[in-house]
């Protein structure tokens, strides 16, 4: 099916493209790597009247570290550019695992984990790892920059924090203040394929004991789910069987999975607790793992 038919604006500068969005009102839309977008007008789920593609503003596909260990994803960088990234492999267990498992090399090379974000699909993946690390977006608009934790940016299903003016310019992941571990897990029936469930896990680690944990979990409710009371049930000891075992419980419990044709409720919630149990039992915590 082809898009209905829509104005397209190709600004080169931010303050250019926050101008067409606040003109056109609700019916503007931001294109990054159009991997949903343009899916979702081609099925006329989204009919916007005007689309402003962000791709030809400078500086904006870049990651990078702070002196502070602070991680800032620029809004065009691509899934392509974590995947191979150096920087997430030596620093970033969590983001390390799960950047090769985003949908396909193809959607890969286009996407950005922004417009993951953005988009607030309960099956994207990159919403569950930002939130068990206890990321924010910054979103700049008509009157200046503001940061929103990943804990609110998402406010249901396809739903985000954003005004219609404003444009996410860029995701934070704080820095450390401990040894990271952790790692992110994904039930798919085919490569390449949204999860049938998803499980981030994040955790600090100084003198023996976890000083701070983040606990997500992808495709098991109408958007994605921050199960902080799990994650909490982590901090303040050394990891032990047992607080592993509470921890992946209390996630099952956060889980609010729905029958379909990819599996019971019961299985869904029973893949959650073993994948907490899974990335949090492994010693280093940090290998991407397909569990099709
Ligand atoms: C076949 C296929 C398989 C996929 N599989 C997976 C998967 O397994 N896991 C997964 O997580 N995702 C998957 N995706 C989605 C993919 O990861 C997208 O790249 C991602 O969801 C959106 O990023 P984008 O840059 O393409 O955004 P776009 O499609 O350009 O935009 C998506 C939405 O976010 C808004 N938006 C984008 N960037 C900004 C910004 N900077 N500021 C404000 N609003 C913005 C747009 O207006 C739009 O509403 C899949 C997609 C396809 C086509």
């Amino acid at each position: 099916m082809y898009p209905s038919r829509f104005s397209y604006e190709a600004p080169r500068s931010l303050s250019e493209a926050i101008s067409l969005l606040h003109d056109g009102g609700d019916d503007a839309k931001v294109l990054a790597g159009g991997q949903s977008l343009v899916p979702l007008m081609k099925l006329r789920f989204a009919s916007p009247e005007l689309v402003v593609d962000i791709n030809n503003i400078p500086g904006l596909d870049y990651h990078r570290e702070d002196a502070d260990g602070t991680l800032r994803i620029g809004a065009l960088c691509r899934h392509v550019h974590l995947e191979r990234s150096d920087l997430l492999k030596s620093k970033q267990p969590v983001m390390a695992a799960a950047a090769p498992v985003i949908a396909d090399p193809i959607v890969r090379n286009r996407g950005t984990l922004v417009g993951s974000l953005c988009h607030a699909d309960p099956q994207g993946d990159w919403a569950s790892v930002v939130t068990a690390l206890g990321g924010h977006v910054v979103a700049q608009g008509p009157a200046g920059k503001r940061t929103i934790p990943m804990a609110s940016f998402v406010t249901g299903p396809f739903q985000n924090a954003l005004a219609h003016d404003e444009i996410a310019i860029e995701a934070v992941i704080p820095a450390p203040v401990g040894t990271r571990a952790g790692g992110y897990l994904k039930l798919e029936r085919r490569v390449g394929d949204f999860a049938t469930v998803g499980v981030a896990v994040a955790i600090e680690t100084s003198g023996g004991a976890v000083t701070r944990a983040g606990i997500a979990l992808t495709g098991v409710g109408g958007s994605t789910i921050n199960a902080a009371e799990a994650a909490s049930a982590l901090v303040g000891t050394p990891l032990s069987a047992e607080s592993i075992e509470r921890a992946a419980d209390l996630a099952a419990q956060a889980a609010n999975p729905r029958t379909d044709h990819r599996g019971s409720a019961e299985y869904k919630r029973h893949m959650v607790r073993t994948f907490v149990v899974r990335i949090l039992s492994r010693a280093d915590g940090t290998a991407a793992e397909r569990a099709a």
